[in-house]
């Protein structure tokens, strides 16, 4: 899969994609990025990207003359994505979506975001991480894109598998616990894992794992078992 991204920040990319799982996936080619520039494409002196926002108020518009330029210099777009607060949440199952395409263009906006024409005439697909605010789309096509590589052939080792998370299943994932069997924290108190972890009864453990996980998902996301 190809990842291209528009930013004013190319060097952002890699980033936290290029180590772990991702990096060795990135180092056997299962996906690969490009990150343009968009201030590469403005013309005038002073390489400007955005502009003042008509009607007046706070902050700068990123100008759709510059975006479309660095879009086009790519030569297929393939799926197109604006990061954006005001966009369809980032979701496991849009996730599984995104990782079956081939090509990936995403736009990083900053400021107070891109001038809406460019969206509407490239049909930008809006996607949001969350509801709050950040300064820029960036980090939010690194956690996009981390989520989408995993899925990806080949990209986790056979030991770990997706389908068995949070989400896959429409459930919260159930917890985990590893040796020591006891443990002795440093006040002295004693934490035990359940008996049936260490039953080796696979059935039971695996009943027991899903009803964990519906009592989590219960308390603490009951919007998902509604769903
Ligand atoms: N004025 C915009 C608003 O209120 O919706 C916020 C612009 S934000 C300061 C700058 C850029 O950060 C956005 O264009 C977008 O690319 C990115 N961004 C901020 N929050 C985001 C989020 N929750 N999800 C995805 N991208 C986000």
């Amino acid at each position: 899969m190809k990842f291209q991204i528009l930013t004013l920040f190319p060097e952002l990319f890699p980033g936290p994609l290029g180590h772990s799982i991702t990096g060795r996936a990135l180092d056997k080619k299962l996906w690969s990025f490009e990150a343009k520039n968009i201030r590469d494409v403005a013309s005038d002196n002073h390489k400007t990207v955005d502009d003042v926002p008509f009607g007046g108020g706070a902050g700068m518009v990123m100008k759709p003359d510059i975006v479309e330029k660095a879009l086009l210099s790519f030569p297929s777009a393939g799926r197109k994505i604006y990061m954006s607060p005001r966009g369809t949440p980032l979701t496991q199952n849009l996730v599984k979506e995104l990782a079956t395409e081939e090509t990936l263009t995403i736009l990083c906006g900053r400021y107070e975001g891109v001038d809406q024409r460019v969206l509407d005439a490239y049909n930008f697909e809006e996607i949001s991480i969350g509801d709050y605010v950040l300064t820029g789309g960036e980090m939010a096509a690194h956690i996009l894109m981390d989520a989408t590589i995993r899925l990806l052939p080949n990209v986790l080792g056979n030991d770990t598998t997706p389908y068995e998370e949070s989400f896959s299943n429409g459930l919260l994932e159930y917890p985990h616990y590893t040796r020591p069997a006891l443990w002795t924290d440093a006040n002295g108190a004693t934490h035990p894992v359940p008996d049936i972890l260490t039953s080796g009864h696979h059935a039971n453990i695996a009943k027991w794992r899903h009803e964990q996980s519906m009592e989590l998902t219960k308390a603490r996301r009951p919007d998902l078992l509604e769903k």
